[in-house]
């Protein structure tokens, strides 16, 4: 049965389409029987035109967070990172990822993973799995039925990596291919199936064109890695010699397209960042996990001046905590270490709508506004007054003061802190 329409009175703050932030220290947020958003309005201008509602004061509604990158099968590991990435992976990554040959633990990781997601208001992500057909399937299947908008991929890797988690070619995309027909576009339009080569050094030419042709085909999204680390950089070109640069081996394979989103981007030239940007991809911005693995600083600068679309990634577990707030805050950090000006409000757009476009999904969800979905978080407000500039900072950076109440997808409840202990 579908739910009535439901009403929430609280303070209201989100990014808009246009361009603008929208504050409403007292709001009604209007959610339809489908789960969209039927209209925003201000309490105080018609106290009596609103019917039932849920008296939220007290608390900030704003849109749910989309984190563009990280993996679900490393959520056991975080805070394990300690070193340059190559030998993370080595020490730490590909033994717990090896793991997930049992569906069953599998299942029990992603379901950590979603718990943590709900809990600081990440209504959207996009993810890799590990190479193991059977737990990405798993995988699929719980964020379906918990309801999360997930984007999720097979992680393809057929060389340069354990022999408990090498996929041959042909197997990894006929898999691939078969998690695509059973879940993109499933749970009418909230899951996608992701292309995920997990990096250049990590596939053959042969299974990146491969991935690239399916992509192309179905229409699919892709997600991979670039320019994290300079050792990377250098044994991938050693791997790939047909391309000048790292951006050249995804571009020679067809997998550099406006549906492609790359993690890190730190170490480019010139002549990488205009080819990046002439191609549409978009970039997930991991300042957190930049800096605990040491792998340089991204210049969110180079990329807005390129008009390159950049959403923010918490890059669990290399990145120390799922929470986007605290993404907020190391972008913002970085920015400055490099010489870039950023605010509040911006990284706050960045965390949510620029997110949802970089993903392919502002259409849908990134802004509280009628007619898209009703993703969105309730913050718990500890301050007295709140007025726009405490609003954005609570919303933009202040995890503590301003902790996650509730996390509703498409107008489900997903994430309730009253029963989440
Ligand atoms: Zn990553």
């Amino acid at each position: 049965m579908a739910n009535p329409t439901r009403r929430y009175r609280a303070a209201l703050l989100t990014p808009t389409d246009a361009g603008e932030l929208l504050f409403l220290p007292d709001a009604v947020l209007e959610v339809d029987p489908q789960g969209r958003i039927a209209s925003i309005s201000d309490y105080q201008r018609e106290p009596h035109a609103h019917g039932l509602l849920q008296d939220l004061r007290g608390h900030l509604i704003v849109p749910g967070f989309v984190d563009t990158h990280l993996h679900v099968p490393q959520t056991r590991v975080i805070g394990s990172a300690a070193g340059p990435l190559l030998e993370w992976l080595d020490s730490t990554v590909f033994p717990e990822e090896a793991r997930f040959a049992d569906t069953d633990y599998a299942a029990q990781v992603a379901h950590q993973f979603l718990d943590c997601c709900g809990s600081v208001g990440t209504t959207t992500f996009m993810a890799f799995a590990t190479s193991h057909p059977a737990a990405t399937e798993r995988t699929f299947e719980i964020c379906v039925e918990r309801g999360f908008r997930a984007t999720l991929g097979l992680t393809l890797m057929d060389q340069n990596c354990p022999p408990a988690l090498r996929l041959a070619s042909d197997v990894a995309l006929q898999s691939s291919r078969e998690l695509a027909q059973r879940f993109h576009g499933a749970a009418d339009g909230l899951i996608r199936f992701a292309v995920t080569p997990r990096f250049a050094l990590s596939c053959s030419r042969p299974l990146l064109e491969g991935a690239a042709k399916l992509s192309e085909e179905l229409q699919l999204p892709i997600q991979t890695h670039i320019s994290e680390n300079a050792r990377e950089g250098v044994e991938t070109l050693i791997e790939h010699p047909y391309a000048a640069d790292y951006l050249g081996v995804y571009e020679a394979v067809g997998l550099l397209t406006s549906r492609t989103i790359l993690a890190h981007a730190i170490h480019l030239t010139a002549s990488e960042w205009e080819r990046l940007a002439a191609s549409g991809a978009a970039i997930a911005h991991c300042p957190d996990s930049n800096a605990f693995l040491g792998s340089g600083k991204f210049n969110l600068g180079k990329a807005l001046a390129h008009g390159i679309r950049t959403g923010l990634g918490s890059d669990v577990a290399a990145g120390r905590s799922f929470d986007l707030r605290r993404a907020s805050s190391h972008a913002f950090d970085t920015a400055r270490e490099v010489g870039v000006d950023v605010s509040a409000a911006a990284l706050f757009e960045r965390a949510t709508l620029e997110g949802a476009r970089a993903l392919g999904l502002a259409d849908k969800v990134g802004s509280l506004e009628p007619g898209k979905d009703a993703d969105f978080v309730v913050l718990s407000t500890k301050v007295p007054q709140l007025d726009q500039h405490v609003a954005v900072r609570l919303a933009g950076f202040g995890a503590e003061l301003a902790p996650v109440a509730r996390t509703y997808v498409r107008g489900r409840l997903v994430f309730d802190a009253r029963s989440s202990f």
